[in-house]
């Protein structure tokens, strides 16, 4: 056998298993980016939009996108990417909207005011 066809059969394998070992760690990237992006513990000491109550009520807003039954909830949108979310003042994954009195909501949420960050 040639030595370019040994290390090409090499080659095959380093590769194989790079991307054996590879594929795992990015899911989990992109469920540990999933994670921040929807965190379950709102920012200690922050006035919270809570689900059921005031304004969060009559705008619909849940705080998990993908969850909103609302006529107007088109798949994909979300907090995060709202006009109304002041990424500015990002803390664990919840920032103030200005819809909800600067009450801090999930990058994971929706309303039915949402309008998209142009
Ligand atoms: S206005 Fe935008 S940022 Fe505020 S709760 Fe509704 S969808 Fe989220």
């Amino acid at each position: 056998m040639s030595e370019a066809k040994t290390l090409s059969r090499r080659s095959f394998f380093q590769y194989t298993l790079t991307a054996a070992i590879a594929t795992p760690m990015l899911m989990s990237s992109a469920e540990l980016f999933a994670q921040a992006k929807c965190p379950a513990t709102p920012p200690a000491g922050k006035m919270v939009a809570k689900v059921g109550e005031g304004m969060a009520k009559s705008l619909h807003y849940v705080e998990d996108a993908k969850t909103s039954k609302h006529a107007k909830y088109k798949a994909g949108s979300d907090c995060a990417n709202c006009k109304f979310y002041n990424k500015a003042k990002l803390e664990g994954g919840y920032a103030p909207c200005t819809m909800m009195g600067m009450r801090y909501v999930s990058g994971c949420g929706w309303c039915a005011t949402y309008s998209l960050k142009a």
